[in-house]
């Protein structure tokens, strides 16, 4: 009995060795792929993890061999032996995340290092969910297989839409941005012959994938943002709430539906078959309307025209701004949120929006006298939903290095994906 005992305690005791291992190495990797300091030393890891110098040096060696991280040229600092800088490894891991939008889909192939290394955008001619999965399927198909001969390995697939996903988050209940209702999205993609050779494709609300490069991106800018609201404004209007660092999208992850909230008396009805929502009043739709253009009219005339300072653009878009603020003012007395970060539509506005936003919220949240709430501009430049959702795939790879594979050292050469597409992409 004794040696039982004793063999059992040996096997939890190598258990708990080895997830301490696996912990130390994904806190090293975090601190180098998102962390707010570029190009960190082993110095400075040994002094936010705790670890001793000789310790960390055998992780970090662990850590080039897997491929995650790498060295760059010492550099001098001071008196001292030059400090060897580590980076984020190049081209060896990739994730693949995809925005699927009313009339379009856009994806993108993303590495350790947050670079985008291909990009595929298509504007569908159907907003029929069988029929857009299936493109959906290709384009992931494609890029999946672009980067595989580009030598890569994709560590995750994860697409972003807008809706209410069951609990194992692969089927859509329903999406009123899309007017979708009830999708075996998984199934739906119809993923041929790379499916056995791809990671199982995950699904995840656009708002929080919004937030998730809004995060990174905000932290390699070292302007961190723990605590912010992002709210992207499109034909819905979407919010994800990340408090001290994480997310908090409610008891069943349905969350954010800023859209929907009521703001007024109104007549036009909203994609969720109500009226009176933040959506009819201040959604694309709503603005594009009231300043005089059709519904399928370029973006860009809304632009133009306020360029020209048109009345009755400009009357449009400060119609828009009162009705956000009235909603998002609610939203700051309930939840006490500091800093509100405006993407898409409303990044693109911004200018537009920002002052109108600010008098509202000052006006109507009780607590603004002693605290001011801050309205920001998204730090994205790009595609933040495709890029958000590849990076989500990138930090869940990271935090698990029992998934990590050793790379032959000479295989660690650079081969560019290719730019043209390989499978037919139209309908
Ligand atoms: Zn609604």
């Amino acid at each position: 009995m004794r040696n039982v005992a004793a063999s059992k305690k040996n096997v939890l005791n190598t258990a708990g060795r080895t997830s301490l291992h696996n912990h130390n190495l994904a806190i090293i990797a975090k601190a180098v792929i998102t962390g707010s300091l570029p190009d960190p030393s082993r110095a400075y890891l040994a002094k936010i993890t705790g670890l001793n110098r000789s310790t960390l040096s055998r992780l970090v060696e662990q850590l080039i061999a897997y491929g995650i991280i790498r060295e760059l040229d010492s550099k001098n600092i001071g008196s001292g032996r030059p400090a060897v800088p580590l980076a984020p490894a190049l081209h060896t891991y990739a994730s693949i995340g995809v925005d699927i939008m009313r009339d379009s889909i856009e994806a993108s192939v993303v590495d350790l290092s947050g670079q985008i290394l291909a990009q595929q955008y298509l504007q569908t001619e159907t907003e029929e969910a069988a029929k857009t999965l299936v493109l959906v399927g290709r384009i992931i198909s494609d890029l999946h297989e672009r980067a595989r001969n580009a030598d890569l390995i994709v560590v995750d697939v994860t697409a972003a839409l807008h809706g209410y996903f069951d609990r194992n988050g692969t089927h859509l209940l329903s999406s009123p941005t899309l007017g979708w209702t009830d999708v075996d999205l998984a199934r739906s993609l119809h993923i041929g012959r790379e499916k056995k050779y791809m990671p199982a494709i995950s699904f995840l609300n656009s708002a929080d994938a919004g937030a998730y490069a809004e995060n990174y991106l905000r932290n390699k800018h070292g302007e961190p943002l723990s605590d912010f609201l992002y709210v992207s404004g499109g034909s819905g209007i979407d919010a994800a709430l990340m408090k001290n660092g994480s997310f908090d999208a409610g008891y069943h992850g349905w969350a954010g539906e800023l859209g929907h909230v009521y703001v007024a008396e109104g007549t036009n009805v909203c994609s969720c078959g109500n009226t009176g929502c933040l959506e009819s009043f201040a959604g694309q739709n709503a603005i594009m309307a009231a300043s005089g253009f059709s519904q399928d009219s370029p973006i860009g005339n809304l632009f133009a025209a306020l360029m020209r300072n048109e009345t009755r653009a400009s009357k449009a878009v400060a119609s828009a701004a009162d009705y956000l603020g009235l909603a998002l003012a609610d939203f700051v007395n309930i939840c006490d949120v500091p800093t509100i970060v405006l993407d898409g539509l409303y990044s693109k506005l911004f200018e537009y929006l920002k002052e109108p936003l600010l008098l509202k919220l000052s006006k109507r949240v009780l607590s603004s006298k002693w605290a001011k709430i801050n309205v920001l501009k998204s730090i994205s430049t790009s595609n933040s939903v495709a890029f958000g959702a590849a990076w989500k795939g990138i930090t869940k790879f990271i935090d698990t290095p029992s998934r990590w594979k050793k790379q032959i050292k000479n295989k660690l050469n650079y081969y560019p994906i290719t730019d043209t597409p390989s499978v037919t992409l139209s309908e």
